[in-house]
This record gives structure tokens, C-alpha cells and sequence, in this order.
């Protein structure tokens, strides 16, 4: 969020930022907090929110993505996904806005089709532990559609798949950060299961040149567009990785494998790179660089 915030200033906009700082940092906006066409409301998207000033673009990224955060706050993760959209799509008709909303890869769940297209409807356990976010991102991909078929409100809808850089929080838990504030540490690197399970990571900066990409695209496109990088590495080889760019004496450890961890994960982009003229450039190692550069300022 803070780097899309950051975006959209020095592109000329005029931002507000709605946050309830559940799972994100304050000092994420602090470099950006003096400027006179940014503006924080600290809010809960669960309750109604009035703005008196025109809107004319809403970006949903309200949400825990960490799967260790979004099963702490099981149940708010489920309400802002339903209850929290309809008070942001209710938000965009008033306004006459276009509404964009974050969805993931994990609405294809533990994948059988790979990689996955967009058509893939998914395989979720819809009672798992997972769920409160897998199913949540479905209700809120439904949500769209269903606003978009009632009352022709202009939607965009992409698909996130793992994404990763500087300004994680340090207890965010996901495995990138985890595995670098480990290294940085010399502390074990906690692999979960044999780390055969495989991600494909892009790195934050192309991830929001997607989203604005997607929420200026032509009026038809709605979506669900997959956004993420298709080079796909195992976690084992994540943490091979950084390892030699951290020069840490970290060991690697083996921990359980957490239920209904998705198996095998990487995006078919096609229709990302047709409509929206867009890839990922940055490598594993040069976003690994720039991760493992923020995570030293802060430890
Ligand atoms: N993982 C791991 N060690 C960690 C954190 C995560 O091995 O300290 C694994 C996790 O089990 C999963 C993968 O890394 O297979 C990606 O996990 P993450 O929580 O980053 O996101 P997910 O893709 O599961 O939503």
C-alpha cells in the first residue's frame, strides 16, 4: 500500500490512505507524510466510511496477506473481504469511482492446473485454515462482478501472486522476509516441509506498475488479470539463495509443513502482458538485493 501511495503522489494524484494499521507499519508513510496531496483516515473498512471529497479511484488492498496474520484475525480477514468491500464498492458507486480490488493466487488454492491461467476455477478447502482469505478473495472477486452486473460499476480485478521487498514488517511472517531477517540474524532458516514447495516472488515495484496499469486500462477490462513473476524456485532454493547473498552462517532447519500449504504456485501472465503490456523485469537476486539492503536498516 505504502509504495502504491508513494506512486500515485509523484505521478500528480492526490491520495488518501485508509488504513487500520493492523498489520502494517506507520513509519511505511512516514517519508510521504508532509506532502499536501496525501492525507491518512485511520479506519476499519469493516465499518462505513463518508469522505466529503470527490474520489475518483478506489485501490482495495485492505487485508493481511501474511497466511501467520490473516489466521491471527481469522475472522475481521473474512469481514473485510465481504463486509469491508461492499462498504468500498458502495463507496465507488456513490462516487462515480473505478474500483480495483486486490485479489490473489490463492483463490486457485492448492493448484491441480499449472501454471495457472485465469480460467483455473480452483481447488480450496473452504473450512481450512486458509480459508478465511481464500474464500474471503473469492467472496470479493464475486463481489465485483456482481456490482459491475448490477450497477455498472467499472471494476478491475487482478490476481496477486507472492510478492515481496522492502517495508515488510519484521513479524510479517511470509517467507521472504523471514528468511532474510533470519540470515541477517545468523539464526536457523525455518523451512517448512522438505521445501520442494515451489513460489514465484516478484518484487513489489512491478507488482504496483501492474496495478496502476490495470486501474487505467480501457473501461471493458475487468478482469481478473494474474499479476506476478512466472520464475518459479522452490523454497529451499529461496533460502540457498539468500543465504549467499546475506554471506550469513545461518543453518537450514525443517519444520512441519503447515495444512493445505499450496503445493506448487506460479502465474501463466499472458493476458497481463497482451492487455496491460506488462512483465516483471527485476530478477530474484537484484529484488533479493534491495530487500536484504531495507531489512539492514531496520534490525
Ligand atoms: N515458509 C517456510 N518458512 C517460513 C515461512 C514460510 O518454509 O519461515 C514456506 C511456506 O510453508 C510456503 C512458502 O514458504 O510453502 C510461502 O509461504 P508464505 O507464508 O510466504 O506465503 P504463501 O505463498 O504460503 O501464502
Amino acid at each position: 500500500g505504502s509504495h502504491l501511495c508513494k506512486r500515485l503522489l509523484e505521478e500528480g494524484n492526490r491520495v488518501i490512505c485508509v488504513d487500520n494499521f493492523l498489520t502494517c507499519d506507520r513509519r511505511n508513510i512516514e517519508t510521504i507524510s508532509g506532502n499536501e496531496h496525501f492525507s491518512v483516515i485511520e479506519h476499519d473498512i469493516i465499518d462505513p466510511l463518508f469522505v466529503d471529497e470527490e474520489i475518483d479511484q478506489i485501490y482495495n488492498l485492505a487485508c493481511p496477506a501474511s497466511p501467520v496474520q490473516y489466521q491471527k484475525n481469522a475472522i475481521r480477514t473474512i469481514k473485510a473481504n465481504t463486509i469491508g468491500v461492499i462498504n468500498m464498492l458502495g463507496m465507488a458507486r456513490l462516487k462515480g469511482a473505478r474500483f480495483f480490488q486486490a485479489s490473489t493466487s490463492e483463490v486457485y488454492g492448492d493448484p491441480l492446473e499449472h501454471p495457472q491461467q485465469e480460467h483455473y476455477r480452483g481447488n480450496v478447502n473452504p473450512i481450512g485454515p486458509r480459508a478465511c482469505y481464500d474464500e474471503g478473495k473469492r467472496c470479493a472477486e464475486t463481489l465485483c462482478f456482481d456490482y459491475h452486473r448490477s450497477h455498472q460499476l467499472p471494476i478491475k480485478v487482478v490476481r496477486i501472486f507472492n510478492t515481496y521487498g522492502p517495508h515488510m514488517a519484521v513479524d510479517d511472517g511470509r517467507v521472504v522476509s523471514n528468511f532474510i531477517i533470519q540470515a541477517l540474524r545468523n539464526e536457523p532458516i525455518t523451512i517448512y516441509g522438505d521445501g520442494s514447495q515451489t513460489r514465484s516472488f516478484c518484487y513489489v515495484r512491478y507488482l504496483v506498475d501492474g496495478f496502476i496499469r490495470m486501474m487505467n486500462s480501457e473501461e471493458s477490462l475487468h478482469g481478473p488479470i494474474n499479476l506476478g513473476n512466472p520464475n518459479e524456485v522452490t523454497v529451499k532454493a529461496l533460502a540457498e539463495r539468500i543465504v549467499a547473498l546475506t554471506g550469513s552462517s545461518s543453518e537450514i532447519v525443517y519444520k512441519e509443513l503447515p495444512q493445505d500449504d499450496p503445493t506448487r504456485r506460479k502465474p501463466d501472465i499472458s493476458v497481463a502482458k497482451e492487455k496491460l503490456g506488462w512483465t516483471p523485469e527485476v530478477s530474484l537476486d537484484e529484488g533479493l538485493t534491495h530487500t536484504i539492503a531495507y531489512f539492514k536498516t531496520v534490525l
